[in-house]
C-alpha cells in the first residue's frame, strides 16, 4: 500500500489501538442487546455505564448528562432543534449563532427559521474571535438559545466559551457550544465554563467514525432527539452502538490522560513546520489569530490556488484540506474565510494543515518541501 503523510486530523484521527482493543469483544463476544434483561446483556449494560462515567468525568460533567448519539452534526441538530421547539406554547424565538459554524450548527439554524424563528448571525473579528461585545449587542431576554462553537474548524480559533455563556446567561438563555474539533485535545470542565449543552464526535479524537455525545446539563428542558425506545432515557431511541460508544470513551481517556503530553508534541511539530515554511521564503500569512488548536494551522498563499495545492500534494501522497473536511469538493470560497473578510487573492489560496500526535517531524519536513515544490 502507498505510504502516505496524512496531515487532516481536523477531518479525522487514526483509531487509537487501546480504543481498537477495547471495542473488539463487543463486536464478537460481548455482542449482546444492552436493553435485554437476560444476562447475555449484562456485559455490553455495564460497558454503557461505565463508558458514560469515563465520558462524563473526561469533560467534568454528571455520567447522567451524557447522551449518546451518531456524531457531531446530530448532537448539533438535537440540541438546536430540540430547545428552539421546546415552547410547549409554540411560540417563536431567536437563535443566535455565529456565521462561520459548521454546516451541522448552521443547516439546523436555518431550518429551524423555516418554522418561523428568526437566527442572529454573530460576525467573527478578523482574528477568528466571536467578541463577547458582540454577543452583548445582539442579544435579549427574547432568545432561546446562543450556539457558538468551541474552536473553529477551518481555522482552529479558540472562542472565549466562558464569557460568551455568562452573557447569554445574565439574558437567562441557554448555551451550547459544538466542540467537535475542541474536546480531547483541549481541557474543558463543561461545569465551570458554564456550557449547557456541548456536542462532540469520537472520530476527532482517535475513536471511531459515526458515534459521538451530546452534554446536556440537567433541566435544560431539551425535547428528545429521537421516539421509538427507551434508550438514552427516553431520549434517543435506537440500539445502542456499544463497541463505538466503548472505543469512544476509551480514546477520549486516552486523549486526556495524556494531553500535555500531546498538546506539547504537536505544538513543537507546528513550530517546526512554520519555521521550515518562513525558510522557503514563500510569502503567506497564518489565518486565526493567537489562540488557536494544537496543530491546527490555516494558511493563506496570496495570489496561490488552494484547491490545485491540494491536489498536488495529494500526488506527491500528503493529504492536507483547503478547509472544512466536510465541503472540501466545495470550490466556492469557504463561508468561514467569507465571515472574516479574508480578501479573495487570500482566501482563494488557503489550505489547512491539521497535524495530530501521531504525527512526526519527518512528515512536516516532507510537507513543506512539498509545499516548496509546488509553490517556490
Ligand atoms: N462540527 C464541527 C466543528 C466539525 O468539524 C464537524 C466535522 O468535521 C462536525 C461538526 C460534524 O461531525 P461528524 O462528522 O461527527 O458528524
Amino acid at each position: 500500500m502507498k505510504q502516505y503523510v496524512y496531515a487532516d486530523n481536523a477531518a479525522t484521527t487514526k483509531m487509537d489501538m487501546v480504543a481498537y482493543e477495547a471495542m473488539t469483544p463487543y463486536l464478537v463476544e460481548e455482542y449482546g442487546n444492552a436493553s435485554q434483561p437476560y444476562v447475555f446483556s449484562r456485559a455490553p449494560k455495564k460497558a454503557l455505564q461505565e463508558a458514560r462515567e469515563v465520558i462524563a468525568s473526561c469533560i467534568g460533567a454528571f455520567p447522567d448528562e451524557i447522551f449518546f448519539t451518531s456524531g457531531g452534526t446530530e448532537s448539533d441538530n438535537w440540541a438546536i432543534k430540540g430547545i428552539a421547539m421546546s415552547d410547549v406554547d409554540g411560540g417563536v424565538h431567536s437563535i443566535i449563532t455565529s456565521a462561520f459554524e459548521h454546516h451541522a450548527v448552521l443547516q439546523s439554524c436555518a431550518a429551524m427559521e423555516k418554522l418561523g424563528h428568526r437566527i442572529i448571525y454573530l460576525k467573527p473579528e478578523r482574528n477568528g474571535e466571536i467578541s463577547p461585545d458582540v454577543l452583548r449587542q445582539e442579544i435579549t431576554e427574547e432568545a432561546r438559545l446562543v450556539s457558538v462553537m468551541y474552536a473553529n474548524n477551518e481555522m482552529g480559533s479558540i472562542q472565549p466559551i466562558k464569557d460568551l455563556a455568562g452573557i447569554a446567561h445574565e439574558k437567562g438563555v441557554l448555551f451550547h457550544t459544538d466542540a467537535v474539533q475542541a474536546v480531547g485535545h483541549v481541557d474543558i470542565d463543561v461545569h465551570s465554563l458554564g456550557i449547557d449543552m456541548l456536542s462532540a464526535s469520537a472520530h476527532k479524537f482517535n475513536g471511531m467514525k459515526g458515534c459521538g455525545f451530546l452534554y446536556i446539563r440537567k433541566g435544560c428542558g431539551l425535547l428528545p432527539y429521537a421516539d421509538g425506545g427507551a434508550q438514552e432515557s427516553g431520549n434517543r431511541a435506537g440500539t445502542e452502538n456499544v463497541p463505538g460508544i466503548v472505543a469512544m470513551a476509551t480514546a477520549l481517556k486516552n486523549n486526556c490522560d495524556h494531553l500535555e503530553e500531546n498538546k506539547k508534541k504537536v505544538i513543537d511539530m507546528e513550530k517546526e513546520f512554520l519555521r521550515l515554511l518562513t525558510e522557503t521564503n514563500i510569502p503567506f500569512v497564518r489565518n486565526g489569530g493567537l489562540h488557536t488548536l494544537p496543530g491546527l494551522i490555516s494558511l493563506s498563499f496570496p495570489g496561490a490556488d488552494g484547491e490545485a495545492i491540494l491536489h498536488r500534494m495529494d500526488l506527491l501522497g500528503i493529504c492536507i484540506s483547503t478547509g472544512s473536511a466536510c465541503n472540501s469538493q466545495d470550490t466556492e470560497i469557504s463561508h468561514v474565510l467569507k465571515a472574516i473578510d479574508l480578501d479573495e487573492e487570500y482566501a482563494k489560496g488557503t489550505i489547512r494543515v491539521s497535524l495530530g500526535k501521531y504525527n512526526t517531524l519527518e512528515e512536516i519536513e516532507i510537507i513543506v518541501r512539498g509545499l516548496e515544490k509546488i509553490l517556490g
